[in-house]
């Protein structure tokens, strides 16, 4: 475990999330921190509750109106076990080259891969929800493009041509802290998206929806990023184009975003990602990038829990009691 206050391994996320009825009295909890409120009558009180086939009931002593535990949450509805849901979005928020269905299957011992599938597509929706603060400010922003997939197999089928892909990450630099670190800078927040061409129109565009206006932004030329200065951004382009070494020391984060990316396309996805589904694909290596050090928050967000989520005490979780003020 560690200070983030989120498990940090399986055997301590085990710990944690033992079985169905932890799971379910830790939505319980997060849904109602303090303690269960009925939605019909607003009576506050202990309720009954009971399992039914696809979730936990919780029902008003009152005015017997009974609620589901995981309505609203990517949970509802599904016959899945609540373990097997947490388990799943604890491999996909936290195993850093994310999941492919087959691999997903056999880690959580499903019998059917459309169990599987189905379960991480529900996940996945979770990461996709467009994320519309901009990055930079306080922070120099590195932009540059790269091409992502492509052994063309044959024309006529059109969905093995390279795709271009434009990225825009943070660069920030450590606090002082008197440590010694690796390295004094590392990656903050990164963008990610898919564009037909490297026009001016596309790239500047992509700076103009994802960073804010006055940040810093390296680039390694002018060309396809020549409106930048007058849209408010102080230019940083590297003028010595086409020089790879000068290039990669002046956008060493964005390339490095670039290399991970492409391992993680070719390793977990065997580079089989037709370019229609390419920014689905980005937008959930840019989720994981963005929340690997907020693994609770991501875990939250893709169960659908962090609309009404009060994330629990660091005592709380791993002391699996998730009880209400009374
Ligand atoms: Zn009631």
């Amino acid at each position: 475990m560690d200070i983030r206050g989120f498990p940090t391994s399986l055997p301590e996320f085990q710990r944690v999330f033992p079985d169905d009825a932890a799971c379910a009295r830790y939505l319980e909890s997060i849904r109602w921190p303090n303690g269960f409120t009925c939605q019909k009558c607003g009576v506050a009180g202990e309720p009954y509750r009971f399992a039914t086939r696809s979730s936990v009931v919780l029902r008003c002593r009152i005015c017997k109106a009974n609620t589901s535990l995981t309505a609203g949450t990517v949970m509802q509805s599904s016959h899945t076990p609540l373990s097997t849901w947490f388990w799943g979005a604890y491999l996909m928020t936290t195993q850093v080259p994310g999941q492919s269905a087959v691999q997903f299957q056999r880690q959580l011992a499903l019998s059917r891969y459309e169990t599987a599938f189905q379960i991480l597509h529900k996940l996945r929706a979770g990461m996709v929800r467009p994320e519309r603060d901009a990055i930079g400010g306080e922070h120099p922003v590195e932009v540059d493009e790269c091409l992502i997939g492509g052994e063309t197999r044959g024309e006529g089928r059109g969905t093995h041509h390279k795709s271009i892909v434009v990225g825009a990450v943070e660069v920030r630099s450590r606090a002082d802290d008197g440590k010694k670190h690796a390295r004094r800078v590392y990656a903050g927040r990164l963008r990610l998206r898919v564009v037909p061409d490297r026009s001016a129109d596309a790239l500047t565009g992509f700076v103009k929806d994802n960073v804010a206006i006055g940040a810093t932004v390296r680039t390694d030329g002018w060309t396809g990023y020549p409106e930048l200065h007058a849209n408010g951004y102080h230019h940083d382009a590297l003028t010595l184009g086409g020089d790879p070494d000068k290039a990669e020391a002046h956008l060493p984060m964005i390339h490095l975003v670039f290399s991970n990316l492409k391992t993680w396309i070719k390793g977990t996805h065997h580079s089989r990602i037709e370019h229609k589904h390419l920014q689905a694909y980005l937008n959930e290596y840019v989720f994981r990038f963005n929340r690997r050090f907020y693994p609770m928050t991501a875990f939250h967000s893709v169960l659908g829990i962090a609309a009404h989520s009060v994330p629990p005490t660091y005592a709380q979780l791993y002391s699996g009691e998730w009880t209400h003020a009374a």
